[in-house]
């Protein structure tokens, strides 16, 4: 596959992307602050169709030192928390993008944080994942992204793996006492759209849950990723509806399995109507948070979900 990645932003390797603090309901059941750091590393080898997350790596592996000192700058900048993400637009235990000679070093500053959230590929779930386990000392969660469980459109995803290598994963991660939450895209392309959609992201949250996974935190796929500019890939792919991210977040919170987020960054725009978007973005945010459904949102263009 063709990839077209001239349109990179310009990243510094000793800064994080992007860094802030978010509310996030916790394993426990509270709602506790999370420091959310997006790392600056070289980009993911995966290249999976649907993902944008290329657009703030690097090209080369960052200098052993710079991943430290990205979490430095960005903890010094951040109110305490007692939670921490790591995302790095690609799999933490890729030695590429992660330099292994940095683990010692993380895991000194991560000490005092009660959950390490960091993001990784199944192929990746290996015995790395546990030496960091036994270095960080707290805590570690996993964030794996299943997307589908439909081995059929993840291969078409080119993601680099199939349902038995996420179970494998999964359970190789809680067997050794680190916690999973998946990552499920509602309305992928090549998969079923409208209520087929909802019906089939819910399918993939019972499988991730199935697999031992704690949290799933459903994603509304989102039209201006790389492939989706490319004519012969643009009819494959419709943006969901608000009201199906409805439906997945109300049925998902109420199989009780664990917890079910859905994503409301930039959810207005799956909304058609102008005057109940806001509300009913609220809405889902008060849910994530609650993991309670509460009553829909009533608009002059009817009523949410
Ligand atoms: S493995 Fe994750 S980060 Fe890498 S291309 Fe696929 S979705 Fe993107
Ligand atoms: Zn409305």
């Amino acid at each position: 596959m063709i990839v077209d990645r001239t349109d990179k932003n310009h990243v510094d390797p000793f800064r994080p992307y992007a860094y802030f603090i978010e509310a996030e309901r916790t394993h426990d059941g509270i709602v506790e602050d999370v420091a959310t750091l997006f790392l600056t590393n070289r980009e993911c080898p995966f290249q999976c169709i649907f993902c944008d997350l290329w657009k703030n790596t690097t090209d080369e592996r960052v200098p052993v030192g710079a991943i430290p000192q990205q979490i430095d700058f960005a903890l010094e900048r951040l109110s305490s928390a007692p939670h921490i993400k790591l995302y790095n637009s690609g799999n933490f235990f890729d030695r590429q993008a992660i330099p292994p000679e940095d683990y010692g070093a993380i895991a000194a500053r991560l000490k005092n944080f009660e959950t390490v959230i960091v993001e990784n590929h199944p192929k990746l779930c290996d015995d790395e994942v546990l030496r960091f386990r036994d270095l960080v000392d707290t805590q570690l969660e996993v964030a794996i992204g299943l997307e589908t469980a439909d081995d059929a459109i993840l291969s078409r995803l080119n993601k680099g793996m199939t349902l038995d290598d996420f179970g494998r994963a999964a359970r190789f991660c809680t067997d050794n006492g680190v916690r999973v939450r998946a990552f499920v895209l509602l309305q992928p392309p090549f998969g079923d759209i409208g209520h087929d959609a909802v019906r089939s992201a819910l399918d993939s949250i019972r499988f991730a849950f199935d697999t031992g996974v704690s949290c799933c935190c459903v994603i509304p796929t989102r039209a201006g990723a790389n492939a989706f500019a490319q004519p012969d890939l643009s009819g494959y792919f419709q943006p969901p509806s608000f009201a199906a991210l409805e439906e997945v977040a109300l049925a998902g919170i109420e199989m009780r399995r664990g917890r079910v987020f859905v994503d409301v960054w930039d959810a207005e725009r799956f909304c058609d109507c102008d005057r109940c978007a806001g509300p009913r973005v609220e809405r889902l945010r008060q849910m994530n948070l609650t993991q309670k459904i509460t009553s829909p949102v009533v608009c002059s263009c009817g009523m949410s979900v």
